[in-house]
C-alpha cells in the first residue's frame, strides 16, 4: 500500500514551486490507489499561522488535491518526545551547550586552518560535572544527533544511486535550546508513524536524507523510498520564494488561470514530457512517471503557462464549461463552441458574448458601403446553421467579384465591429438573420 505525504510549513501561501511536490506526490499516490497525507510542518511556532494553514488547504483544493489525511506536527509533540528519549538512551542524541557566538568562533577558526567548518563534537567529551555547571549557569542545552560517519547509500527513484557522506557534516541539531524541535526528527518520526512508503520532495533535501536515514535506522523504522525532484525556478534560474509569494497559487487563481494549466506547468516543467493539455489530474498522473523528471533545472516560462491555459480552454468540452457558463447566464452549447477558440482566460467569454447580443458598432468603410448592401440582400432565409456562412459568402463572391480579404474583412467588420474574433461560420447562426441584416445595414 503506497502512502505519501506532502509536508509544507504553514509560513506562507503556496507558490508554483510548492505545487510541484504537492502534485507529484498526489499523482504518484492516486496512480497506485494509495494514501495522500497532508502534514503541516508547524514546529516553527513563530512563523506558522492558522491562516496560512487554511490557505494551503484552499490552494490544494483549487488544484484538485483533497488529502486523505491531515496532520499537524504541533499536535504530535508526545511522539517526538518519545523518540527523543529513545535516541538519548541509545547514545545518539547528546546535549551541547555552545552559544551561537561560540560556534561562530569555532567555525572561523576551522576556516583559518583550511578545515571544513564541521562541529568538533566537543560536547561529547563533557563530564557530568561540566554539564551540571553549565546548567547551574542557566545554560540550556541544544541537542545534536551523533552521525555514524559512514557514507549513507540510497537509491533515489529520480536521481539514481546517491551517497551522502555524513562524515563531512556537522552533527545536526535536532532540538533547540528552548526545547522546540527542528524539522528533521519530527519528519522521520511522522514518516515512521504514518507508514510513509515514498518520500517525494525537492532535491534541496538530498543531504538531509543521509541524516534522516540514520535516524530511521536508529529508531528501528522502515526506511521509505526517496525521490528527489528538480526545483522549479524562474526564467533566469532564480528560486521561487514562498514568503515573497512570487507566483503564488492565489495570485495565479485571481489572474484567472485554469487550475489544470497551473498543475500541468508545475508538474511537467523540467520533465521529458511535452507541456500540453490534459483533461484532468487522473490523465496527467497516467502520463507521469518519476523517470520522466529530468536531472537538469526546471525553468518556468510564464508565456508557456499563457499558451497552455488558452489551449485548455480551446479544447474544453461544453459539459465541463457548462456550470461556469450557467453562473454568468450563458449556458449555451453553440455559444461555447463558437467562442471558446478565442479565449485566453475563461472570463473573456463575457466580453466575447457581447459580439452576439451586445451593442456592437458595425465598422463600415465608405468604399465598402455598396458591397455590404449587396451582401445584405443575399443573406439566405433561416433556419441557419454552420453551413450558412459558406453558402452566403459563395453567393456574395459570385455577385460582387470580390475574394479573399476584400470579401471577408468588410463582412467581419460590419458584423462584429472588429478585425479579429471568433469564426464567422459559428458566429453567424448565433447572430441570426435579423441582427445580421441590421449590422450590414
Ligand atoms: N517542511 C519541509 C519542507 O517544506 C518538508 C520536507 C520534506 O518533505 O521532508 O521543506
Amino acid at each position: 500500500m503506497t502512502t505519501v505525504r506532502y509536508a509544507p510549513s504553514p509560513t506562507g501561501r503556496l507558490h508554483l514551486g510548492n505545487a510541484r511536490p504537492a502534485l507529484i506526490n498526489w499523482l504518484f499516490a492516486k496512480a497506485r490507489s494509495g494514501t495522500y497525507v497532508l502534514r503541516l510542518d508547524d514546529t516553527d511556532t513563530a512563523r506558522s499561522t492558522e491562516e496560512f494553514a487554511r490557505g494551503i488547504v484552499a490552494d490544494l483544493d483549487w488544484l484538485g488535491i483533497v488529502p486523505d489525511l491531515k496532520v499537524r506536527q504541533s499536535d504530535r509533540t508526545a511522539l517526538y518526545d518519545h523518540a527523543r528519549d529513545r535516541l538519548i538512551a541509545a547514545g545518539r542524541l547528546y546535549p551541547a551547550f555552545e552559544t551561537e557566538e561560540e560556534l561562530e568562533i569555532k567555525r572561523g577558526r576551522a576556516r583559518l586552518l583550511g578545515r571544513p567548518p564541521v562541529y568538533d563534537r566537543a560536547a561529547l567529551t563533557l563530564t557530568e560535572a561540566q554539564k551540571a555547571r553549565y546548567e547551574a549557569e542557566g545554560r540550556q542545552p541544544h541537542w545534536r544527533f551523533r552521525l555514524d560517519g559512514k557514507p549513507v547509500h540510497f537509491d533515489d527513484l529520480i536521481k539514481g544511486p546517491q551517497i551522502v557522506n555524513t562524515a563531512s557534516m556537522s552533527d545536526p541539531v535536532l532540538i533547540r535550546a528552548d526545547g522546540s524541535y527542528l524539522y528533521t526528527l519530527p519528519s522521520v518520526v511522522d514518516d515512521i508513524d504514518l507508514g510513509i512508503t515514498h518520500v517525494i520532495r525537492g532535491e534541496d533535501h538530498v543531504s538531509n536524507t543521509g541524516t534522516q536515514i540514520e535516524i530511521f535506522e536508529a529508531l528501528g523504522g522502515a526506511v521509505p523510498f526517496f525521490a528527489h525532484h528538480n526545483l522549479l525556478t524562474g526564467a533566469e534560474g532564480e528560486g521561487l520564494s514562498k514568503r515573497i509569494g512570487s507566483l503564488s497559487l492565489l495570485e495565479l487563481r485571481e489572474a484567472g488561470y485554469e487550475p489544470m494549466a497551473v498543475a500541468i506547468m508545475a508538474v511537467l516543467t523540467g520533465t521529458s514530457l511535452p507541456v500540453e493539455p490534459y483533461a484532468d489530474l487522473t490523465s496527467l498522473g497516467q502520463a507521469l512517471d518519476l523517470d520522466a523528471i529530468s536531472h537538469g533545472p526546471a525553468r518556468f516560462d510564464p508565456a508557456e503557462l499563457d499558451s497552455l491555459n488558452a489551449r485548455i480552454l480551446h479544447q474544453m468540452p461544453y459539459d465541463v464549461a457548462k456550470p461556469r457558463l450557467a453562473a454568468i447566464g450563458r449556458a449555451s452549447e453553440p455559444l461555447w463552441l463558437a467562442l471558446r477558440g478565442n479565449l485566453r482566460r475563461f472570463s473573456d467569454i463575457a466580453e466575447l458574448a457581447q459580439l452576439i447580443d451586445g451593442a456592437v458598432v458595425p465598422v463600415v468603410a465608405a468604399e465598402d458601403a455598396a458591397f455590404l448592401v449587396l451582401a445584405r440582400d443575399l443573406l439566405p432565409p433561416e433556419p441557419w446553421d454552420e453551413t450558412t456562412w459558406s453558402t452566403w459568402t459563395t453567393l456574395v463572391k459570385e455577385k460582387s467579384g470580390r475574394k479573399g480579404k476584400e470579401l471577408f474583412m468588410p463582412l467581419r467588420l460590419a458584423l462584429t465591429g472588429r478585425h479579429d474574433g471568433p469564426e464567422l461560420r459559428s458566429l453567424l447562426p448565433l447572430l441570426g438573420r435579423k441582427a445580421s441584416l441590421a449590422r450590414l445595414s
